[in-house]
């Protein structure tokens, strides 16, 4: 998409703090951190949000998936951290490409904050 500002990102045209990529998919900090450790993992697809999940594209959500876990070992996020996907403006998304936000570091609240 050319206009997508994560296909953007994923391409290298807009700079990012890179913390993990491989073929299906990559990852980088938040620029407006909402937890000590927040980053987002993107699908190297650009799939809108995840309302968009079909059979076809759900293997970049497994892996994606399996990502967060791996991740979450190397930085020591054994304390716990939350994933979330907002889908929607009605639910805060703000960016149309598929991404799981990874945050941790400070205790949350359920089902705000
Ligand atoms: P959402 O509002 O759930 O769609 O999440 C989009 C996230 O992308 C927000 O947390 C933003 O802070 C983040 N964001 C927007 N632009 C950038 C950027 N250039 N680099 C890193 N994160 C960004």
């Amino acid at each position: 998409m050319e206009d997508c500002l994560f296909c953007k990102i994923i391409k290298g045209e807009i700079p990012s703090s890179k913390v993990y990529e491989d073929d299906m998919c990559y990852a980088f900090n938040d620029i407006d951190p909402k937890a000590p450790t927040h980053f987002l993992v993107i699908p190297k697809e650009h799939i809108p949000s995840a309302a968009a999940i079909t059979p076809e594209n759900s293997v970049y959500v497994a892996h994606i998936f399996e990502v967060i876990a791996k991740l979450a070992k190397e930085k020591g996020m054994d304390k716990g951290f939350r994933v979330v996907s907002n889908c929607g403006e009605s639910a805060g998304q703000s960016v149309f490409h598929l991404h799981f936000h990874v945050m941790s570091g400070r205790d949350f609240t359920w089902p705000a904050g």
